[in-house]
């Protein structure tokens, strides 16, 4: 049996080229000319002043949150339907995760009920765009606006996306992504804050690196981090970033297929698939589907029978709210978001990643036809 995975990596000659200049240069570590360069290529890309590589996205959501210099139990509005990366960058920085359901289309948080979670105590929103979709920005910005509001953007999902013909990571204080093997880029593990705010990027900067000043080395005003990145991974992101617009293309000529091809399950009502809002540019990061549930079958059931047949596929978030581990924090609220509990029990992703071929997509949706009809 052949078996589909539900994401593969492109890395081609050129980053065994530029990996292997770095290696024989000696600077393997965070220094060498591959770091800046990195930087400075995707931070134009996405049209931003500053970028500052990091090991992984989750510390470029810790790193960025961080360097808010936040009193500690501030709140911070974030998607229950997310990541854990998101809970993780509050709570290891003492932050309270404040969280907000998910819209029943584009599984992004639901603008309309962010007000209500709104307290003295809040100080940032964090949007994620889950799957490629961009969330309204706008809504966003006129709430952060109204309430004086950091805003964080989490557009790991969102390489290449745009909200009303801007770039997603172009939002906001400082925008974070991930380089993870499963993005549109990867450096292996990587990830990056982005920002216009000189004060905010030398403070990065700096917490990034064990918060060493300049001035007088070793000696600290702050408590910092090793989220250095290196050169050799470094090496890896300037040769996808180089190619960073064949791979969104791809991306988005896979989603479309998809959609083309999937429609007729719509049409019957068996599943929902992923929408493209009139101010978005969505790149479908991966190609997620919900089944309705009025046909009682849960997403665990489906993705079982496909993977029996070789069809690799990942379920969606497990909302947030419910996690069991957040139960233990003494700001745990036993609340009920029904949209991200609905999504995350019958919704999930089929193989989108950057190898995939037409009749692989083909047969993908023939067997998926196969199973619900
Ligand atoms: C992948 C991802 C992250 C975390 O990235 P890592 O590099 O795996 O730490 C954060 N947020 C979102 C939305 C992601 O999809």
């Amino acid at each position: 049996m052949q078996i589909i995975p539900v994401n593969e990596p492109l890395v081609l000659a050129k980053e065994l080229e530029y990996v292997t200049e770095a290696v024989k240069s000696g600077w393997i570590s965070s220094e060498g000319k591959f770091i800046k360069e990195f930087e400075n290529k995707f931070a134009k890309y996405i049209g931003r002043k500053h970028g500052i590589a990091v090991n992984n996205g989750t510390n470029a959501l810790i790193l960025a949150l961080r360097s808010l210099s936040l009193p500690p139990n501030s709140e911070v509005i974030i998607p229950s339907f997310t990541i854990m990366s998101c809970v993780l960058a509050c709570t290891d920085n003492h932050l309270i995760p404040v969280f907000v359901d998910a819209e029943n289309d584009t599984w992004n948080i639901d603008t309309k009920k962010i007000e209500e979670k709104i307290t003295e105590n809040t100080k940032v929103i964090m949007p994620v765009h889950i799957y490629g979709h961009p969330v309204d920005m706008d809504e966003i910005l006129k709430i952060a606006k109204k309430y004086n509001l950091y805003i964080i953007e989490d557009f790991a999902e969102a390489i290449g996306s745009e909200y009303k013909n801007e770039k997603c990571g172009n939002f906001g204080d400082i925008s974070c992504t991930s380089f993870y093997a499963n993005k549109v880029i990867t450096t292996g593990e990587g990830g990056m804050c982005l920002t216009n705010n000189d004060e905010l990027e030398k403070k990065i900067r700096s917490l990034r690196n064990l918060a060493f000043i300049p001035e007088k080395r070793y000696v600290h005003y702050e408590l910092g981090f090793n989220f250095r990145i290196t050169n050799v991974q470094a090496a890896i992101g300037l040769a996808q970033t180089e190619r960073i617009e064949e791979h969104v293309k791809k991306k988005i000529l896979t989603g479309k297929r998809y959609t083309e091809l999937l429609k007729p399950l719509e049409k019957k009502d068996l599943v929902t698939l992923p929408v493209q809002k009139e101010y978005a540019k969505n790149t479908y990061w991966m190609y997620g589907i919900v089944l309705n549930e009025k046909h009682g079958r849960k997403a665990q059931d489906v993705m079982k029978q496909l993977g029996d047949i070789g069809i690799q596929t990942r379920a969606f978030f497990y909302p947030m709210h419910m996690q069991p581990v957040i139960e233990t924090f003494p700001w745990f609220k036993n609340e009920k978001l029904p949209v991200s509990e609905k999504i995350s029990e019958y919704g999930f992703y089929l193989p989108s990643g950057l190898t995939i071929t037409d009749d692989q997509i083909t047969a993908i949706v023939k067997c998926l036809e196969n199973i619900l009809n």
